[in-house]
């Protein structure tokens, strides 16, 4: 039998050290809280499975850019998007809107900042699973025995959702899940640097394929579907494609990761007595480009403000606790809902269809009318931004038309 040990009992524990853990844990120990993490992995980070991909006003509304030398490698002021029949619709923004970050070194430089502000870090420690008492979480056991107590307890396992089931919340389901693949290339040609490429439609089913190149002429090349093998799909895109076949010409794939995406938005309900979902485990993902950096830290810092007061009030029940997902919902849900209508419209839209979409756009003048667009997080906003401008009221009643003929 495993012996029992245990460890100081802090305030709060967070599980999982990706920017949604490491980023709650730094707001908690900033305010003051007693915050241990726990890490299954030796190395923050690491494996990387993600585009870092990244709005640059986000980053700067939550202190994050500039970063230091190393964590950003590109910065990008276009976007080419191309139907699979290889239709091409450009947009060039005014000035950089977006950038791309070394995600490894990212994490690793909140989880460097929680540190110094007091958090404490346990890496190489898996969550076996979580202590509940009736229907509290009142802290997690460790695969190596320990036992460690706490107020309260933030998950923020990312997708596998396996200890967020031990409470009363729902998971994310496997129906809300694209599968992805990310990939490191030696090489890319006929690329502008600065502009992103999007593969849309049957080239990658239910989501699209993407490359981000880098200055020195390496990119991270990638896609997720809703159904099929994404390796497929990859090796489809490089060697098929119209378009991205040419691009990625004699490329080698130094590196490839997989992991999913949960596109659904968030999950009913995240929280618990004594309990938080936080970052992918909740499914604080954007469903039209599976972004979940930025709304990790966004419900990161939410939580943190919301256990400070339920600790201070003495208090961690459910009740008290949903504050949170009032707070994370006044924030995203309007731009949830909006992308989760965009993403609808675009599964159902046939490459012919999408072909046409982006005819459409491009005669219509709808890049220059989203020239000055800075906000792409939150997507909702954004149409609001533009939604007087000519083009884009032709493009949505067009738009609108389409998605009521395919979803009569
Ligand atoms: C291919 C791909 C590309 C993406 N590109 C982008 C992009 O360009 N921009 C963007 O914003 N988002 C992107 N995303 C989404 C983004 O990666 C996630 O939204 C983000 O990583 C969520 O952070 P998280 O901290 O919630 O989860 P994670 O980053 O998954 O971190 C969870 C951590 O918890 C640890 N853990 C899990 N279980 C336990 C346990 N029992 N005990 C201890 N530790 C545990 C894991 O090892 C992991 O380190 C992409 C995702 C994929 C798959």
């Amino acid at each position: 039998m495993m012996q029992q040990k245990s460890q100081q009992s802090p305030n709060a524990i967070v599980i999982g050290a990706g920017p949604a853990g490491s980023y709650t844990a730094l707001r908690l120990a900033t305010l003051g809280i007693e915050t241990n993490v726990y890490e299954e992995h030796a190395k923050i980070g690491l494996p990387s499975h993600c585009a870092g991909h990244l709005s640059i006003r986000s980053l700067k509304k939550i202190g994050y850019y500039p970063l230091p030398k190393g964590i950003i490698e590109n910065t990008f002021d276009a976007a080419n998007f191309y139907s699979p029949l290889g239709t091409q619709f450009s947009i060039h923004l005014k000035k950089p809107v977006t950038c791309a970050l070394n995600r490894a070194k990212f994490d690793q430089y909140i989880a460097n900042q929680a540190q110094q502000a007091g958090a404490v870090f346990h890496l190489g420690h898996t969550v076996q699973s979580l202590q509940i008492e009736h229907d509290y979480v009142k802290g997690v056991n460790l695969k190596d025995g320990t036992q460690v107590s706490s107020k309260i307890t933030l998950d923020a396992e990312g997708i596998s959702s396996r200890l967020l089931r031990q409470t009363r919340l729902r998971g994310i389901t496997e129906k809300s899940l694209v599968y992805a693949v990310e990939a490191e290339i030696d090489k890319v040609h006929d690329v502008e640097l600065h502009s992103v490429e999007v593969y849309m439609g049957s080239s990658a089913p239910g989501f699209y394929g993407w490359l981000i190149p880098r200055p020195d002429g390496t990119a991270k090349l990638g896609l997720a579907v809703s159904h099929g093998n994404p390796q497929t799909y990859l090796r489809y895109l490089m060697t098929k494609h119209p378009v991205a076949k040419r691009q990625v010409k004699g490329a080698k794939i130094v590196q490839a990761n997989y992991h999913a995406i949960p596109l659904t938005g968030p999950i009913d309900r995240t929280y618990d007595n004594g309990f938080l979902a936080v970052g992918d485990v909740a499914s604080q993902v954007k469903p039209t480009t599976g972004g979940g950096v930025i709304f990790s830290l966004t419900c990161g810092e939410i939580a943190a403000n919301v256990v400070k007061s339920t600790i201070e009030l003495g208090d961690v029940s459910a009740k008290t606790l949903s504050v949170y997902q009032k707070r994370c919902n006044k924030t995203l849900s309007f731009d949830i809902s909006f992308m989760l209508r965009l993403r609808q419209f675009l599964n159902s839209l046939s490459d012919k269809r999408l072909d046409s979409v982006l005819r459409f756009c491009n005669r219509f003048g709808v890049a220059e009318a989203l020239a000055d667009v800075e906000e792409i997080d939150y997507q909702g906003q954004m149409l609001l931004h533009v939604a007087t401008k000519p083009a884009v009221i032709s493009a949505l009643g067009y738009f609108g038309l389409l998605y009521l003929f395919a979803n009569p």
